[in-house]
């Protein structure tokens, strides 16, 4: 088919073909020219010599690269878009979307582009991304690139996310170059690759919809289905109706992902509909944020004048964003009933997707009756004088395993509080739950579920500022602290603290 490039045939003056020995098979490319197009990198000036500025060992396991890939010059060339890849077929995908609540019609991969997919170690099949490789038919005034800020922001994320066990794509590297490349200032460029199953957006499927094409939508989500919920087409539940109940495991994957983000704090900061992932992993990180102090209305995104993303809106968001997914479906659907039906399931599996997490934060492992009125008062308590977020929950199981010993650390919990009166009525209240609990049980769960480390927007842009003074050392430790976040790590208290006085200045915004 012609919308498959060869990368192997080798011009004058073009790079080898790399060889990686990963077993492709580009199965979203071969879906056809309605749905890609094919087109190779765009190599940056070979005046700017690509390096590597961040690796993910786990990630290149997890696709079954040889552990050499990390020294490989050819693989570096080729991450960055400067040669192309044997066994790839690199194309952009088109896809449509609402931004910020509204319909902002076509959008598309305007700087990622899919190399292909790869059988990978244990999964069923992986497909891998390169950000910031180059214009694209879609790239509308975009210039294709991605900086080296916004790409080390995305690798580390990425990792921090999957680390703290929350649904999210990969990245095997980031690879920088000092190509420049113009934002608000000159900065310069960087290739993010990503990893994930499929990277097929709710915004893929608005696309056909909007434009009345219905067969290529059938064949998208009968794609979707087959690859990724084949439990759809043999369900009984919604009278049988495959692209219902494709609505439904998206709605039940996005509560769970919303669950996650709320727990662990995590602002996305850009919730547009062509962000949103068909398998509910978090999805292109931008403006994001992991909260410092707790405060439900925090706006990430500066950008985001309205707070239509703030931390507290996301789960109604997402609710938003199922009902355009839903809207998309409706010519397969065909049935308004079972679409919202399906819609639904968001509704009733997000409180208690949410609860599960708080309750393992708690250390509650038995249920009573008004365990969820305590934590409602955990989170009132947080907000009045948004007390750090992380820091409370890592300094409350130290106390619950402190208890557990016969000591305390209730006063560096208390610490966190100036006015200590509603703390004390709080944490009485609390231990006098806690105590219905078996308490090593309870203090093993809350340290392996309540992270000594997050990636506070501070501690990204001290790894970037020394990223950009050609020093890549941060990236590589702050990966390693966050890859375990819930270990202690010894000698690294300063990347558990507070965020400094300086990290109040950092502005994140859409440009990237
Ligand atoms: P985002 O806000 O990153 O989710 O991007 C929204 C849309 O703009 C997507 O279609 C992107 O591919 C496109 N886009 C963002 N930045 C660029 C860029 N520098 N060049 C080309 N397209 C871009
Ligand atoms: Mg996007």
């Amino acid at each position: 088919m012609s919308t498959v490039l060869d990368t192997t045939a080798q011009a004058p003056g073009v790079p080898a073909p790399v060889r990686t020995g990963l077993r492709w098979n580009n199965r979203y490319a071969q879906l056809g020219p309605a749905y890609v197009t094919a087109l190779a990198p765009q190599s940056l000036p070979a005046t700017h010599p690509p390096y590597w500025v961040g690796q993910s060992r786990a990630v290149g396991d997890w696709l079954g690269l040889a552990p050499d890939w990390t020294t490989s010059e050819d693989l570096l060339a080729a991450l960055t878009g400067n040669a192309p890849l044997v066994g790839s077929a690199p194309v952009a995908t088109v896809y449509s979307g609402h931004q910020f609540g509204v319909w902002a019609g076509q959008l598309g991969d305007g700087r990622a582009l899919l190399l292909g997919e790869v059988q990978g170690e244990t999964d069923s099949g992986l497909e891998i991304q390169l950000k910031g490789a180059g214009r694209t038919p879609y790239s509308r005034m975009g210039d294709g690139r991605a900086v080296l800020r916004s790409s080390i922001r995305e690798f580390l994320a990425s990792e921090a996310m999957h680390a703290l066990g929350v649904p999210t794509t990969r990245a095997l590297c980031v690879t920088g170059s000092d190509a420049p490349v113009r934002r608000e200032t000159v900065e310069t460029a960087a290739v993010v690759t990503r990893v994930a199953p499929s990277f097929i957006r709710f915004g893929h499927f608005e696309h056909f919809a909007s434009r009345e094409q219905f067969d290529e939508l059938r064949v998208l989500a009968d794609y979707v289905i087959d690859r990724y919920y084949p439990e759809c087409r043999t369900t009984d539940a919604y009278q049988g109706n495959a692209y219902a109940a494709l609505l439904a495991a998206v709605s039940e994957r996005t509560a769970v992902l919303l669950a996650h983000w709320q727990a662990v704090g995590f602002c996305h900061g850009v919730m547009n509909t062509d962000n949103m992932s068909i398998l509910g992993l978090t999805l292109d990180y931008g403006p994001y944020q992991f909260l410092d102090g707790y405060d439900p209305g925090h706006i990430c995104n500066h950008s985001d004048t309205q707070g239509r993303y703030a931390y507290a809106r996301q789960p109604n968001v997402a609710y938003w964003n199922l009902h355009a997914l839903a809207q998309a479906l409706m010519p397969l659907i065909e049935d308004e009933t079972l679409a919202q039906a399906a819609v639904d399931v968001y509704r009733e599996r997000f409180p208690l997707e949410l609860d599960l997490r708080y309750r393992a934060k708690l250390g509650l492992r038995t249920e009573q009756a008004d365990d969820r009125p305590l934590l409602e008062a955990t989170l009132r308590l947080l907000a009045g004088e948004r007390t750090d977020y992380t820091i409370f929950w890592r300094r409350l199981s130290q106390h619950v395993a402190a208890s557990v010993r016969g000591a305390s650390e209730a006063q560096a919990l208390r610490d966190l509080f100036i006015d200590t009166a509603p703390f004390d009525a709080w944490l009485g209240r609390y231990e006098t739950r806690l105590s219905q609990e078996n308490q090593p049980d309870s203090a093993h769960t809350m340290l392996s579920v309540n992270p000594k480390f997050v990636l506070r927007n501070w501690l990204g842009e001290q790894a970037i500022r020394r990223a950009r003074e050609q020093d890549q050392s941060g990236v590589a430790r702050l990966l390693a602290l966050l890859e375990r976040p819930h270990d202690e790590h010894p000698g690294h208290e300063a990347e558990a603290g507070f965020p400094p006085d300086w990290a109040s200045s950092i502005e994140i915004s859409c440009s990237s």
